[in-house]
């Protein structure tokens, strides 16, 4: 992509747009923004729609790409692990990491919108459209299409065009109308709404903590805010019982808290009009292939790969995408070879957090209560302090190690399952006690060796 040609078109100034933009002007280029929203410096927040989220290593080292990790640390609250909420009011902290290094950060997402705005704007390279929808692409004519209502009032040059609108992407849906690629999208049986915890009812909840009330099926979880808030969001199924469908007024609402949450219902003064008032989002995964069109068109973020929340990833990879993206315009000048390229290297990594996503929302909703998981999850941190360059546990791969890729993740997190069914399998007893005082099982150590590469080093 050549920095004196045409400006690159970023579609979607959301979370990646509004990084990638600062990324391509850092760059040298120019960069028209268009984002379908009002201008977040502007506007109000949006209520009901994932008010905060899990941000982890690898969206941090995005924004430290970008330059723009100091604005953000004001805005981030950390996380040390999950508490799990039993149903009889019991419940335990469970680490996320080894330390208070390993941490996750939850983030307000308009905070966080508008910061990233804030430093896109500052650029002079970067000129931002607000209220510009996308309403499809003229592939005849090579344009992009902007307007309202369904009518056309402004056509761009498409080429270079990276598509960063989400999701529900315009320009994928346009893309795949002319047949020019092919998208599956497999929505989960579960959608979400989002609750207020207000700081009033806040207390006794670990402030650094991210709650979680599993029911097996379905739960709440809760994430801290600035202000001593929680956001609380419930996933159940539309239909069948328990369901959405069968929430259908405050009798109902109220008669499900008390009865699956009755911890928690106190905390929700809400409840009942949040209910009638946000919005239920569906959650699923993009398939798509190919990601572009020529040296035209790069599908980019959500866009490209939607994936299941559970993970708490989907920002984490799109921010990776625009790290991974400005790496290659070092190396690459022509715009077909950099959009091929990216979508050789990415590919394998979006296709295993994708996995991984789904594999964390049933550990989520039901297997984080199950002993033997706590089990293994006690002994795995456990291999982790005595073999830290061989056996790094998945969820810690994914969330603290940015240098390990999502595909490695998954296939040295195979391995180590394995390892640990088969150390858990002759001696179940086995309680490593930690603090340094860990006792390994034997054989840990010649399966370790034998099955796991160090880091870094191809097996
Ligand atoms: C309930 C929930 C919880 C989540 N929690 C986490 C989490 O904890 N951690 C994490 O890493 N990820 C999480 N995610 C995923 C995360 O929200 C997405 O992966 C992330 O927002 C992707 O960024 P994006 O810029 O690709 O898309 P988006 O953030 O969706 O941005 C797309 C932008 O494009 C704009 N746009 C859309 N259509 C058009 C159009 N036609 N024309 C112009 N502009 C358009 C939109 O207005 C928006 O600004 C969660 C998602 C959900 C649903």
């Amino acid at each position: 992509m050549s920095a004196a040609r045409a400006p690159v078109n970023v579609v979607g100034g959301g979370l990646a747009g509004a990084l990638l933009a600062i990324v391509l002007a850092r760059r040298g280029f120019r960069v028209e923004v268009f984002e379908r929203r009002a201008d977040p410096r502007l506007r109000a927040g949006e209520r009901g729609r994932s008010i905060n989220l899990a941000l982890a290593a690898r969206g941090l080292r995005g924004l430290a790409v970008a330059g723009v990790a100091a604005r953000i640390a004001p805005l981030l609250v950390p996380m040390r692990g999950r508490h799990v909420h039993e149903h009889d009011g019991s419940g335990a902290l469970l680490a996320y990491g080894q330390d208070d290094s390993e941490v996750i950060y939850s983030v307000s997402r308009e905070a966080l919108g508008r910061t990233l705005i804030e430093a896109a704007a500052a650029e002079p390279a970067v000129t931002l459209h607000f209220g510009a929808d996308c309403v499809g692409v003229d592939l005849a004519r090579d344009a992009l299409l902007f307007g309202e209502g369904g009518k056309v009032r402004r056509r761009v040059p498409l080429a270079p065009t990276i598509a960063t609108d989400g999701a529900g992407s315009a320009v994928r849906a346009a893309l795949a109308a002319a047949g020019a690629l092919t998208v599956r999208e497999e929505v989960l049986a579960h959608d979400y709404l989002e609750l207020t915890i207000p700081r009033d009812r806040a207390a006794g909840l670990d402030p650094h903590a991210l709650h979680i009330w599993p029911r097996g099926g379905f739960m709440l979880i809760a994430l801290p805010n600035t202000d001593g808030s929680f956001t609380a969001t419930l996933f159940l199924a539309r239909e069948g019982s328990p369901s959405f469908a069968e929430l259908v007024d405050a009798p109902a609402i109220v008669a499900f808290f008390r009865r699956e949450f009755p911890a928690a219902v106190s905390r929700l003064p809400q409840l009942v009009a949040e209910f009638a008032e946000h919005p239920r989002g569906r959650i699923g995964t993009v398939y798509c292939d190919p990601w572009t069109l020529d040296g035209k068109v790069l599908l980019l973020g959500d866009a490209a790969h939607a994936i299941v929340p559970f993970h708490g990833q989907g920002m984490n990879c799109a921010f990776e995408d625009v790290a991974v993206l400005d790496s290659l315009l070092a190396t690459h000048g022509d715009t077909a070879a950099l959009f091929a390229e990216f979508a050789r290297v990415r590919r394998p990594d979006t296709d295993a957090i994708a996995q991984m996503a789904i594999e964390n929302y049933l550990e989520m909703r039901d297997t984080v209560r199950d002993p033997v998981f706590q089990r293994r999850k006690a002994l795995g941190a456990a291999l982790e302090r005595a073999f830290p360059d061989r056996f790094i546990p998945r969820y810690s791969m994914v969330m603290f190690h940015p240098e390990i890729s999502y595909a490695e993740a998954l296939r040295r997190g195979a391995v180590q399952q394995e390892i640990l069914a088969a150390l858990d399998a002759a001696d179940p007893g086995q309680q490593p006690r930690g603090g340094g005082t860990d006792t390994i099982p034997p054989g840990a150590r010649a399966l370790i060796e034998a099955r796991l590469a160090p880091i870094g080093v191809r097996a």
